[in-house]
């Protein structure tokens, strides 16, 4: 089996599971509870949020979430109700994950402006576009870090100085769920899941700068400061403290992978590489388009051969995505797209086997 979907989900990490089954066996106890066991619980999660804000260089609050839907829902809906006084736009992007972009959708609906910004009109200069956008009755700036489709990279620490340099007070968020632990990130918020750096699913965070505020999504026995009720699964923030401590620092392995990949599509035929070149583009993540081939017939010819992908971004489960028109990719190009993503584990083996498939697929479908 070659598993080229790591920007879907990666497999856990043995240190992860390791600190799971612990934390299940000797650190059962509820954080709430004033006793010994709820202490010991609780120890173990302030140890979770002292790694996590370590990895992110930023001193603030760590909320524990069930993943980077719910952190981003929380930041997105927490922040329009907390400040809706000031006013009512939000500046987002059009390539945003659903998780962001149907959340906005929603809060359109309740009467807030949301402007989406594309890539397309200032790939180069993206930050600066993003900056020049805010008007006074802004509230929230939310844009992510990497593109989970293309991989396509806002330097969110250069987007941050800028806004704060003309705007102090508007609020600005990273979706940094592709980003985190590959790049540096900065916000007042910052969004990030487990599952995409060897954790587990069902758990995500959401860092809040001091001082920012937010209303809280959902009600309850008053954990996380009210502000994220519910009982904490010690069990998946062992995990993913473990899963944070164990990523590597050096990442130069995804850069060899991603020039054998781009070397092998380079010779065959009707290949259109869609993911931006370095420092534009995430070496981890390749999207390119295979003339000819729609994407998940090219999908399921490698999955026969064991080869796991993703179809690019055309569609998700049967959805039409509007992130290549974000990026200026032609409807064409997005239906025959495929996204390969790796992990520090994948070989130059699997990138010459997914090649020879490739090669194989394209002689039997293209038409
Ligand atoms: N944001 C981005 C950029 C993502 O790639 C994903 C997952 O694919 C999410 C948010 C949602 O994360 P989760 O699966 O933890 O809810």
């Amino acid at each position: 089996m070659i598993y080229l979907d790591n920007a879907a989900t990666t497999k856990p990490c043995e240190q992860a599971i390791d600190a799971a089954a612990a934390a299940a066996r000797d650190s059962f106890g509820n954080v709430s509870s004033l006793h010994g066991m709820g202490i010991k619980s609780e120890k173990l999660m302030t140890s979770a949020q002292n790694t996590l804000l370590k990895r992110l260089g930023a001193k603030g609050d760590i909320y524990f979430t069930s993943g980077a839907t719910e952190s981003n829902n929380t930041v997105l809906f927490g922040v329009a109700e907390a400040y809706k006084r000031k006013g009512k736009t939000i500046i987002s992007t059009a390539a945003e994950h659903p998780s962001a972009a149907r959340a906005l959708d929603k809060l359109e609906e309740m009467g807030y402006n949301i402007i989406r910004l594309s890539p397309k009109d200032a790939f180069d200069n993206f930050e600066q576009y993003v900056a020049d956008a805010v008007t006074p009755d802004t509230i929230l700036v939310s844009c992510m870090a990497v593109n989970n489709e293309l991989g396509y990279i806002t330097d969110t620490p250069k987007l941050y100085r800028l806004i704060k340099r003309s705007h102090p007070d508007v609020i600005f968020h990273t979706d940094g769920v592709q980003g985190f632990g590959k790049l540096p990130l900065a916000g007042d918020f910052i969004s990030v899941s487990s599952h995409k750096i060897h954790g587990f699913k069902g758990i995500g965070a959401l860092y809040a700068a001091k001082g920012v505020r937010f209303a809280p999504l959902i009600y309850g026995g008053g954990q996380q400061k009210n502000l994220r009720p519910g009982t904490e699964p010690v069990e998946l923030i062992a995990a993913f403290e473990a899963a944070v401590n164990a990523y590597p620092t050096d990442l130069s392995h995804f850069d060899l992978l991603n020039a054998a990949l781009k070397e092998h599509l380079g010779v065959l035929p009707g290949i259109t590489i869609n993911s931006p070149e370095k420092p534009r583009g995430i070496s981890n993540i390749v999207n390119f388009s295979v003339e000819g081939v729609r994407s998940e017939i090219m999908l399921h010819f490698l999955e026969e051969r064991m080869i796991y992908v993703s179809s690019g971004s055309a569609c998700s489960k049967g959805k039409v995505s509007g992130v290549p028109d974000a990026f200026g990719i032609s409807a064409k190009n997005a239906d025959s797209a495929i996204r390969v993503s790796f992990s520090m584990e994948n070989t130059a083996e699997d990138v010459a086997a997914l090649a020879q498939a490739l090669e194989d697929g394209i002689k039997r479908f293209r038409r």
